[in-house]
């Protein structure tokens, strides 16, 4: 009996990036000419009926390692500060480090973790502003609040999808203490103009390299612009422990003083010296990490090699509009290839219709990252909570919501798509795959509405 899997009602079912690569593999049948160029949302054929690569990855390389680590029975960090001293996390710390041309390197439980841990470290505090893009990782915004500051956002490049620079300026204020820019998708955003307008108004730049591990602008990798960066290795990111993080600084003083907030408060000779949460990375995730260092450049530029011919493929595809790199950009890490849909070029049908399209063809993707962080319901619970009402006068929080509107990104969140980094793993032809799908759905797109 022909199994079920690959009815189209079964198969629409499959949402998540991990299945869908599972049911396709299976119930393979040799298309037939007609049925290749149906949409397979209609019955047709889809175009993808393998898995991609599977992410994260598992090599016995990493096996060893995280075996040696669990039977040392050592399985906490050294106590003696960012780099000093024995240990996984430390000897992680000094080749991340290495790897990225900085002077300190501090590993963090998470980025998260990484970004609260900076922004306290460069003075953000109770009652101060932050200027942030829309367009990122809920956990940008949160580690504002955290501070007991608030978050201002910076409306989005449409083309770019990162923080437009040209709108920084006119949401300075007096209370403006730092900007968090974001290299969204582990793209370079325009951080060289952001670090000038932050230099002449006397901010802190805290980067938000989450995604854009080994990503280079002008030759220069993303998170050693500003003051301090941090990076993600969470396990969809491009090198993964489960959770997992890391700061990044030239600055001995702010290297030090994240590693104590980290710390309890405890300077590495001991001493309570401050406000401090318990932030620290164990040596399990060091030993998960460190052996991915070896394979982590050239992938990158895998993944940027392969970005480059999918966006050129795109590109011919009219109403398909892949997020354009700045000038200077060398390197993309790529955790995400976004690309704008315009439904103008689709007779008018909405995204959903066109999603739905997408991943009956067997390709994956998210909108995750294009969820209005602006106006999200959390932002207005936590402005409106007892603790923050005392720091920001009802004055400054009208005034607040007022100013907060970003046109471009509410746009964007209408049109954009993702697809996530492990696609671009794979050979050219996983690359054609995907673009003869979109291409397919394209020539198909009178028949969309039916969806
Ligand atoms: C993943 C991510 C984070 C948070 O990282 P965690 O390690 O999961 O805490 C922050 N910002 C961006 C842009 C991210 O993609």
């Amino acid at each position: 009996m022909k199994p079920d899997l690959f009815s189209r009602r079964n198969f629409l079912k499959r949402t998540s990036f991990a299945t869908l690569g599972a049911a396709a593999s299976t119930g393979f049948r040799f298309p037939q000419p007609a049925e290749a160029r149906q949409l397979a949302a209609l019955g047709g054929a889809a175009v993808r009926r393998k898995p991609f690569s599977s992410w994260p990855p598992v090599s016995p390389e990493l096996e060893k390692s995280l075996i040696e680590a669990f039977r040392s029975r050592r399985w906490g960090r050294s106590l003696q500060g960012p780099m000093v001293g024995e240990g996984l996390v430390c000897e992680f710390e000094r080749r991340f480090a290495r790897l990225l041309g900085v002077r300190y390197c501090l590993a963090t439980g998470s980025c998260t973790q990484a970004l609260h841990t900076a922004l306290h470290a460069v003075g953000v505090g109770p009652g101060d502003e932050v200027l942030v893009p829309p367009c990122t990782f809920i956990a940008t915004v949160q580690a504002i609040l955290l501070c007991g500051a608030l978050p201002v956002f910076v409306d989005v490049d449409l083309e770019t999808f990162q923080m437009d620079p040209a709108k920084i300026e006119p949401l300075i204020t007096p209370e403006t203490r730092a900007i968090e820019p974001v290299h969204i998708a582990g793209l370079p955003c325009d951080i060289e103009r952001i670090v000038a307008i932050a230099e002449k108004h006397r901010l802190a730049v805290v980067e938000d390299a989450a995604q854009a591990h080994l990503a280079l602008f002008r030759d220069k990798p993303c998170g050693t612009f500003g003051q301090i960066g941090c990076f993600s290795f969470q396990n969809s990111k491009q090198i993964a422990c489960g959770e997992g993080g890391a700061l990044v600084t030239n600055d001995a003083q702010l290297a030090e003083r994240s590693y104590v907030f980290h710390n309890l408060g405890l300077s590495p000779r001991q001493q309570s010296v401050g406000l401090g949460t318990k932030y620290r990375m164990h040596e399990l995730e060091a030993a998960l990490l460190l052996p991915q260092l070896e394979t982590l450049t050239a992938e990158i530029q895998r993944r940027h090699d392969n970005a480059a011919y999918l966006a050129k493929r795109l590109s011919e595809i009219p109403g398909i509009i892949p997020q354009r790199l700045y000038p200077g950009t060398t390197r993309g890490a790529y955790y995400l290839f976004g690309f704008r849909y315009l439904r103008e070029n689709f007779g008018g049908v909405a995204r959903e219709k066109f999603l739905r399209a997408l991943r009956a063809e067997g390709i994956p993707f998210t909108t995750m990252y294009f969820d209005q962080l602006n106006k999200q319901p959390f932002l207005t619970a936590v402005l409106s909570s007892p603790g923050f009402q005392k720091v920001f006068s009802a004055d400054r929080l009208r005034r607040y919501h007022e100013r907060n509107q970003c046109p471009n990104n509410d746009l964007l969140a209408e049109q954009g798509v993702w697809l996530p980094q492990y696609v671009l793993l794979g050979e050219k032809q996983d690359i054609d795959d995907i673009a003869d799908a979109i291409a397919k759905i394209s020539e198909n797109k009178d028949h969309l509405s039916k969806l």
